[in-house]
């Protein structure tokens, strides 16, 4: 049996009904662009994050690029950020004109360290913008005890996070705003692009209305250069059908990070997860460190389970971010993670059988490797 990194087919057989007749409903309106499909979605996700606003926009690049621009950051100023997300986060900073500052992780959690934040911060710093890396909440306390210390606003990326608490709230309600994506991979995900912006803060909710919409409140009146970055009618429409089911399936989800934690605890070099006791993660990926990660992809790969690397290389490092002129040794923490991370099969429709077979395979390939000398884990 194979087991897939994702399986997109069980998803939409669970949900067909409903989500066939989302389509219907959307086709008969005969109306695609900001109606109220998105305004219904946008009233529902804001009470599932327990938020007062939520404004749809096209990905969850333009929800974080967005709420900067929204807070008026851009030319001249700094935007702290993991050394260790997907490039999206440090794309948005860019792309509103402003600089990211990287900031190493715990590499327990994978989240920023907030104690590495005041040596990060000068006069130029606006904003931090914490990832809730692999489903797992950041550690917001403190981080927004230094950014209230220093004036500083936070955006969360909620990319990856959808349905997590922090001390019993939701993440993409810790912050000052936050940007959701609801690509097809992630938690809460579309059947192509989506986004939002989640806030408490009316005056940003408004600003990302009339950004995401040319920049105008009235058709016409073009108050600011805007950009068009709308949440379809289709997308939202399909995206209420599932979020009436993602605290169910990131449940599931809970259920397969419990069999696999239970079933590879000491093995062989493997470091596995770690989760705080302030955090309910959601596991939108389920990622374990090796010494010998590419050894292991590849043994895992034969007996067809499939893994993916997130991610290989650090933003400092790839080619977006050559002019910066980072080098090798810069983030070494970043480093050494994206060197060692591996992640699993996860999802809300992977069977007992199914992971019971990583688990396995897991086993039996860590102890063929074990006769090789183990090279320890230093971060
Ligand atoms: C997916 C992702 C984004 C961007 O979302 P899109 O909808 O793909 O634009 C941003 N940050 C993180 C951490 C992500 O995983």
């Amino acid at each position: 049996m194979k087991v897939p990194f994702l399986d997109f087919v069980r998803p939409y057989e669970e949900l067909k009904e409903e989500l066939d007749e989302a389509y219907f409903r959307f086709m008969r309106s005969a109306w695609y662009v900001l109606g109220k499909e998105v305004e219904a979605f946008e009233e529902e996700y804001a009470n599932f994050c327990g938020v007062k606003h939520c404004v749809g926009v096209g990905n969850g690049l333009e929800a974080l690029h967005l709420a900067l621009r929204a807070y008026g950051i851009g030319q001249g100023d700094e935007v702290i950020v993991p050394s260790n997300t997907y490039i999206a986060s440090w794309l948005a900073v860019s792309y509103a004109g402003a600089q990211p500052v990287p900031v190493e992780p715990d590499p327990r959690t994978f989240n920023l360290d907030p104690h590495r934040l005041e040596a990060a911060i000068t006069p130029r710093t606006k904003a931090i913008m914490p990832v809730h890396l692999y489903g797992q909440p950041a550690d917001l306390d403190p981080i927004l005890q230094v950014a209230r210390q220093h004036g500083l606003k936070v955006i969360e990326d909620n990319a990856q996070a959808q349905g997590a608490r922090y001390q019993g709230r939701r993440t993409g309600s810790l912050g000052d705003a936050a940007g959701n994506s609801f690509y097809p991979g992630k938690n809460l995900g579309a059947f192509g692009e989506a986004g939002a912006v989640t806030t408490n803060d009316p005056e940003l909710a408004d600003r990302v209305r009339t950004l995401r919409n040319y920049g105008s409140k009235k058709k016409y009146y073009n108050e600011v250069k805007g950009y068009n970055s709308r949440l379809d009618e289709l997308q939202a429409a399909f995206l209420r059908v599932k979020l009436k089911k993602l605290d169910e399936w990131n449940m599931r989800r809970r259920e397969v990070a419990a069999r696999y934690l239970a079933g590879m605890s000491g093995l062989n070099g493997l470091t596995l997860p770690f989760v705080p006791t302030r955090a309910e993660p959601v596991w939108h990926l389920f990622v374990i460190r090796h010494s010998q990660r590419d050894a292991l992809q590849q043994r895992l790969a034969a007996t067809g389970i499939g893994t993916l690397i997130h991610y290989p290389v650090p933003p400092h490092l790839s080619g977006a971010y050559a002019d910066a002129g980072w080098k090798r040794g810069a983030f070494p923490v970043a480093e050494e993670l994206a060197d060692r991370v591996l992640s699993l099969p996860m999802g809300p429709h992977l069977s007992r059988e199914q992971t019971g077979q990583v688990v396995d395979g897991m086993r039996h390939i860590l102890e063929s490797l074990a006769g090789k000398p183990p090279v320890p884990l230093e971060v």
